[in-house]
């Protein structure tokens, strides 16, 4: 359910976002051109697996063109983890359900191999004694299509834990059961990755739909443990960084090319953790370079470059470089922001019971920005 004032609050989010265009788009009224309407109708949220912030800035960022355009919006290279945890499916569950890992809400999931069937411990609900929702049942509910694109096996938790079985009722509006995730797809294969998201957002854009995505390159961290995450032109790592960049890039240059997604597709890019601490591992969660990780939002056009930081000054606070705040501190951006913020680039409501950007508070453009007339 939700009260006037939710939808009141959550419009108000909306035109903090595109208060920008709309009123670029007055401005241009006597223009004969017309500027299409930028409205986001479709998100993708983008974890690379093994992310270090380094890979985003020079010199390095000029072999990468197609992550740099995805810091033509809001961003930072200081966005954190959980405080309690640097492996990946702790921050992958923390980055869906908008929870950490501990504290009374936290999501409680700190294994990172395959995880046993439902029933024997295998849903993230399961693991937390009651139910944890996720950016699926808010999706799903809400007639938005959803689906989970990743590279490792162990990713089958979310789709046992928001399965027909296991997901919740759906009490919003029409009632789209409790299958959570429309297509669930592991794939080694990051062209595949990229083509099956590409397919999964133009079709459902092809029906006048919206859709929220959450893929995930698992290559770079794998190429990082085995080569201690060298950075080196020639390095495994880089060269699978590489080949991430090139797969965004192919994604990008095709949703240009389509008229039904081009301007309405924003990427949120961020990572489960950095990496070298232990040098061919990163479960040291107080190492600086396993917990320091981007968080990039892509808002379906190139913008001006902003920091995400600056424009959050009351409710971030940007963390001293070896540090990882814990729940009860000033809060830093942190990868498991991006659930509620995927939400709010759809216009939905946060993740029930989400304790990280429950309120939807991180903004993305200025509060007191004055658009240029
Ligand atoms: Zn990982």
């Amino acid at each position: 359910m939700h009260s006037p004032f939710t939808y009141a609050l959550n419009m108000f989010r909306f035109f903090l976002i595109t208060g920008p265009f709309i009123c670029l788009l007055l401005g241009s009224s006597e223009s004969t051109h017309r500027v299409e309407s930028p409205t986001i109708t479709q998100v993708i949220l983008i974890s690379v697996d093994g992310l270090r912030p380094e890979l985003l800035q020079a010199p390095l960022i000029d072999k990468h063109p197609s992550m740099a355009r995805l810091l033509r919006g809001p961003h930072t290279l200081e966005a954190r983890t959980d405080p309690d945890s640097t492996v990946t499916l702790p921050n992958h569950i923390g980055m869906v359900t908008g929870r950490l890992f501990a504290g009374p809400s936290g999501h409680d999931w700190l294994g990172n191999t395959d995880p046993p069937k439902p029933g024997e411990g295998g849903t993230i609900s399961e693991m937390h004694g009651e139910y944890v929702a996720s950016i699926f049942d808010v999706a799903s509910d809400h007639e938005v299509a959803t689906a989970v694109v990743v590279g490792k096996s162990k990713f089958i938790l979310l789709d046992q834990s928001y399965d027909e079985t296991n997901g919740a009722l759906d009490t919003v509006d029409a009632d789209n059961g409790r299958d959570k995730i429309d297509a669930f797809i592991i794939s080694k294969e990051i062209d595949q990755i990229t083509a099956e998201t590409l397919k999964f957002i133009r079709d459902t854009a092809v029906k006048g739909g919206r859709s929220l995505s959450f893929v995930h390159f698992a290559e770079p961290d794998i190429a990082g443990h085995a080569g201690a995450w060298d950075f080196a032109d020639e390095s495994d790592y880089r060269k699978a960084i590489v080949r991430v960049d090139n797969a965004i890039g192919a994604l990008l240059s095709s949703i240009d090319a389509d008229p039904l997604l081009r301007g309405q597709v924003a990427i949120v890019l961020t990572s489960d953790h950095g990496g070298g601490v232990p040098p061919r591992s990163h479960t040291d969660a107080k190492a600086p370079i396993n917990f320091t990780i981007p968080f990039l939002v892509w808002m379906g056009v190139d913008q001006q470059p902003s920091d995400l930081y600056s424009i959050n000054p009351k409710q971030r606070t940007r963390p001293n470089a070896t540090e990882n705040p814990l729940a009860n501190a000033p809060q830093p951006i942190r990868n498991s922001d991006a659930g509620n913020v995927s939400l709010m680039l759809l216009g939905l409501p946060a993740i029930p019971n989400s304790t990280v950007n429950g309120a939807q508070d991180l903004l993305l453009v200025p509060k007191a920005s004055t658009p240029v007339q």
